[in-house]
């Protein structure tokens, strides 16, 4: 069995958490740290790993250079949206400007072509999917389909052909999902984020390591504001239970995703970003 591992983050500020978009604290781009992204970048250096970022356009003042020089070094860069509005809270029209003005922004800045995209809060579904496709893109990595997850969607791919446990294909476009796995009495995602960040290391380290053993396929994601050795600023509005899910775990989720690299490296995956998946795929046909 042919194993692989994808490396990815979402690159959006801090005030795009949706604790903090949902009770109106104003954008501060002295605070909004997307350009902590360079810390995760050198972790995976370090390894020879190439990730591939998604991009929220409204944060790319503060990490243009660094995403140009991530670029450069063999990393992939997606759109993430135009800003971090959830697509399931978009008119059809709305959702179509955005991919298509956030592409078309993408690909004049850096030169490249964008094939990739994941939705804002994981708010996809397949109505979104064919407008994708219409729009030129080639995969997307949006299916989460948790239902703590609030103004995520979900795809039914039983249509699609299986790749991998977690890549499908349909009429050569990708869908790359998130893990999840049976946990208590539901299910729990364990890709990243703020998951990684909040459930104890060693029961996320138990179901991870149990889901390696029999997959052949894992996707990792986190964000800047999660990988950041500096306070965060004041908050208001914010209750209990938001302020742990921002400030909890940032001072060691590099050490974590170290970890789940080596869990990755000892189980033998290869690890490479989509769109190198894909290239190699259609090599092979
Ligand atoms: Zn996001």
């Amino acid at each position: 069995m042919h194993k692989t591992a994808f490396f990815t983050m979402d690159v959006e500020s801090l005030y795009d958490s949706l604790a903090l978009y949902q009770k109106g604290n104003q954008y501060n781009q002295k605070y909004s740290l997307e350009e902590n992204l360079r810390y995760y970048l050198d972790l995976l250096e370090k390894y020879n790993i190439k990730a591939t970022l998604f991009v929220v356009i409204s944060s790319l003042n503060k990490c243009e250079g660094i995403l140009k020089e991530a670029l450069k070094r063999g990393h992939e860069i997606a759109l993430h949206g135009l800003n971090h509005k959830s697509p399931m809270d978009m008119t059809d029209e709305e959702f179509i400007l955005s991919i298509r003005e956030g592409k078309k922004i993408l690909e004049e800045k850096f030169n490249t072509k964008i094939i990739g995209y994941r939705a804002p809060m994981f708010g996809i579904n397949e109505k979104r999917i064919e407008m994708l496709k219409k729009e030129g893109f080639i995969y997307d990595s949006s299916n989460l389909s948790f239902h703590l997850a609030l103004k995520s969607g979900g795809i039914d791919l039983s249509n699609y052909n299986k790749c991998l446990n977690l890549v499908h294909e349909k009429d050569n476009f990708y869908e790359f999902s998130l893990a999840k796995v049976k946990a208590y009495s539901g299910h729990m995602p364990i890709s990243g984020g703020g998951y990684i960040r909040l459930v104890p290391w060693f029961v996320m380290k138990y179901y991870i390591l149990k889901f390696l053993r029999k997959t052949d396929s894992y996707i990792y994601y986190c964000h800047p504001f999660e990988i950041c050795y500096s306070k965060l600023p004041k908050l208001s509005n914010i209750n209990r239970r938001e302020w742990m899910y921002m400030h909890q775990g940032r001072f060691n989720l590099l050490r974590k995703t170290k970890n789940i690299i080596k869990m990755l490296k000892r189980k033998k995956f290869d690890i490479m970003n989509f769109k190198e998946y894909i290239e190699k795929r259609q090599e092979n046909c």
